[in-house]
C-alpha cells in the first residue's frame, strides 16, 4: 500500500481548510415569510413551498 512521502505541514493543512465553510450553503429567503430557509425545501417557519401551504403550523 502506498504511504504519503511527506507529512502535510500545518501551513498546507490550514491553507486547504480555509475553503471549508462553517455554514450549509443554499440558504435563501422564504418568499412568504422572509425567514432564511434551505432552497428546494419546505420553509420550517411557515410550512410553505412554492407559495402553497403544505405543512400545517
Ligand atoms: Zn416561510
Amino acid at each position: 500500500m502506498a504511504v504519503p512521502f511527506r507529512r502535510t505541514s500545518k501551513t498546507v493543512k490550514r491553507k486547504r481548510r480555509t475553503h471549508f465553510k462553517l455554514q450549509v450553503p443554499g440558504m435563501v429567503e422564504c418568499p412568504s415569510c422572509g425567514e432564511q430557509k434551505l432552497s428546494h425545501r419546505v420553509c420550517p417557519a411557515c410550512g410553505t413551498y412554492k407559495g402553497k401551504e403544505v405543512v400545517n403550523k
